[in-house]
């Protein structure tokens, strides 16, 4: 008997050897990703800039050069992004996201986001437009890192909308305790049995618009949301478009 539980103890002393070895590549894992998005993003800042100042600086650039430029420019910027995203992510995975709550309006926030994304939505043809519920009071939270979520969800929404069709912000409160803001299109939709996923890191459903992107948004935005204690969510129907809303917690401030 006496040997058994021998066995059992260092069968224990193993399982725990492991566990602590494989927390330890996680936090390597972790530590290598922020460190290399963070070596990428400087350079790829100065290709980025290079590229536009040389284009908007150098007079009579023949079509090819500046076509050349352009790529440079619009392949650095993309590859910038998707090293924000990731460094975004690793340190909301080290709890270091920068969440700063403070006492906010919701409507100009989102008057502004409407106004910088329209030609965007222009540009695809969309109708992009808000309907912000009046008397929303001011509630605490972070405008910046709500800002991010609401450009995301609109940003996937122009994406994945064919041109001619509508996206439209709205913002409304619900019961005394909360405010929920929703990003509705007439997009492609997602299938259904990609709806439980799509929130997961690096998700991305193949569909018709062929969009560039990382597969990070909403996974970072689920994080945002859930850091101010509310919760996102999105229905869908393929083909016919979707809705993608949060809830955020209203606790109103004296004015
Ligand atoms: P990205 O847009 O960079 O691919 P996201 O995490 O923001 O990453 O979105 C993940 C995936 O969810 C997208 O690739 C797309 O397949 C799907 N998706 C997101 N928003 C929409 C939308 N409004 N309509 C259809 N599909 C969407």
């Amino acid at each position: 008997a006496a040997g058994g539980s021998d066995e059992l103890a260092e069968l224990g002393r193993g399982v725990n050897e492991m566990s602590r070895r494989l927390g330890e590549l996680d936090e390597m894992k972790r530590l290598f990703i922020a460190s290399v998005s963070h070596e990428l993003r400087s350079p790829l800042e100065a290709i980025d800039s290079h590229a536009r100042g040389m284009s908007a600086q150098l007079q009579g650039l023949d079509d090819a050069t500046r076509a050349r430029l352009e790529s440079i420019h619009k392949n650095a910027s993309r590859l910038g992004h998707f090293v924000s995203s990731l460094l975004e992510m690793s340190k909301i995975e080290r709890g270091q996201l920068d969440y700063a709550p403070k006492p906010s309006e919701i409507e100009p926030l989102v008057r502004d986001l409407v106004l910088f994304l329209a030609p965007r939505a222009a540009e695809a043809s969309l109708t992009l437009a808000a309907e912000v519920e009046p008397g929303i009071p001011v509630f605490a939270f972070d405008s910046d890192l709500i800002t991010q979520v609401l450009t995301n969800l609109v940003s996937n929404a122009i994406k994945f909308t064919p041109a001619g069709g509508r996206v439209t912000v709205s913002v409304k409160r619900e019961g005394p305790g909360k405010v929920v803001c929703s990003v509705e299109d007439t997009g492609v939709g997602i299938p259904a049995a990609a709806l439980d996923k799509i929130f997961a890191p690096f998700m991305r459903v193949p569909n018709s618009m062929r969009a560039t992107g990382t597969g990070l948004g909403l996974a970072i935005s689920k994080k945002i949301v859930e850091t101010h204690g509310g919760r996102i969510a999105v229905e869908s129907s393929a083909g016919h478009g979707s809705r993608f809303y949060f809830e955020l917690p209203l606790k109103p401030v004296a004015a």
